[in-house]
């Protein structure tokens, strides 16, 4: 027998909630209770909502499901910082991080299960791309963050496993429901997809006025070192993805974007990086997070000195671009940025030692 998978509720959004009620010809006023309740306090008993029609929920119960996936290990770093472990319906093992800030608590989400773009510095790179995550899947990390914290962070960024940009359908959606005010209503503002340059979704971004703010992972100021840490610049060239962030930036008030750079030792770590990188953040005001590399087990690179780092953001400072060095927090527990790694990436670990055995 052939058993039917039923669509989460938490994949609808409040329009769709609204069509089902027109379509079982209850008041729209039940979807404003299913995001008011579901989205906004992560409280899944229907059956405990005032003057809840009968027919919507029988509706519901028989055609949606609403459950969270099982959280296979939840571990914490000295610095508090909390990485989820977070298996989906089909086994498949996604992370997600709690890190602690002054006064704000923000998430990194998964957007894929693996990735396909194949950073060379990243250890979620080389196991692949095994499957998109569902915008359902991508809300239940944010309601998992909600019942393990007894509310939901302050920030969130889509950083985590996978390019949100190449997953832009289920992320899109994804976004435009959490700024939702009637449900979870996070601020625009503290909402941030990264990206590492996939230059033609963020024009996309740019028609479909998405709600949330944009970070793009630089990591190199010349077409060569980036081509070389990042296939993706093959595709689209520095001058491509520059090019469509001063759009960006144009077309959205002068939205600024953060730029994020991954230090790695003798590749893009000199003065004369430095000086490229302080043109480009000052031709767009942009701040940099500088993050000196994590190396894992098998990785190709190493991360530069304390006393690089600070002559690196010394010199963006003295330039005028605000720098900051991001500490990465929960190294011990392996969830600090390209250090995600669920059974998949363990794969990836031995490929990468398969690699530099070869002479
Ligand atoms: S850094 Fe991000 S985009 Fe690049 S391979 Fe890793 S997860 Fe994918």
């Amino acid at each position: 027998m052939v058993s039917v998978v039923k669509p989460s509720l938490l994949g609808f959004d409040h329009q769709e909630l609204i069509a089902i009620c027109e379509r079982l010809d209850v008041s729209s006023v039940h979807a404003q209770k299913i995001m008011g309740k579901v989205f906004r306090y992560a409280e899944f008993d229907l059956e405990n909502i005032p003057h809840f029609p009968k027919k919507l929920l029988t509706w519901l119960q028989e055609n949606t499901e609403l459950s969270l996936p099982e959280v296979v290990s939840a571990q914490k770093s000295e610095d508090n910082t909390q990485k989820l472990l977070i298996r989906m319906a089909d086994n498949r093992d996604v992370e997600s991080v709690l890190i602690p800030g002054t006064g704000r608590l923000t998430q990194c989400i998964s957007s894929q299960v693996g990735c396909a773009i194949g950073c060379e510095f990243c250890l979620t790179a080389t196991a692949g791309l095994t499957r998109n995550l569902t915008t359902a899947e991508m809300i239940k990390e944010v309601m998992i963050a909600h019942r393990t914290l007894g509310e939901y962070p302050r920030n969130m960024v889509l950083m985590g496993m996978g390019e949100p940009l190449h997953n832009y359908e289920h992320v899109a959606k994804f976004i435009r429901m959490v700024t939702d005010e009637q449900g979870m209503a996070f601020s625009p503002r503290r909402v941030t997809i990264s990206t590492a340059g996939l230059v033609p979704a963020i024009y996309r971004m740019l028609e479909d006025d998405l709600p949330c703010s944009l970070a793009v992972s630089l990591n190199a100021t010349t077409n060569e070192v980036r081509s070389k840490i990042m296939p993706i610049n093959n595709k689209y060239p520095l001058e491509d993805l520059l090019e469509a962030m001063q759009q960006y930036i144009a077309t959205r008030n002068k939205k600024r974007i953060l730029i994020e750079y991954v230090l790695l030792a003798g590749i893009n770590d000199s003065l004369d990086d430095a000086k490229r990188l302080a043109e480009i953040a000052k031709s767009m005001g942009s701040t940099v997070n500088l993050l000196p590399f994590n190396p894992f087990l098998g990785s190709l690179y190493q991360r530069p000195s304390d006393e690089t780092v600070a002559m690196f953001s010394h010199h963006l400072n003295d330039a005028g671009v605000v720098a900051v060095v991001r500490i990465s927090k929960g190294r011990e527990i392996s969830a600090a940025c390209g250090q995600l790694k669920t059974e998949v990436n363990q794969r990836a670990v031995h490929l990468r030692e398969k690699r530099s055995a070869v002479p």
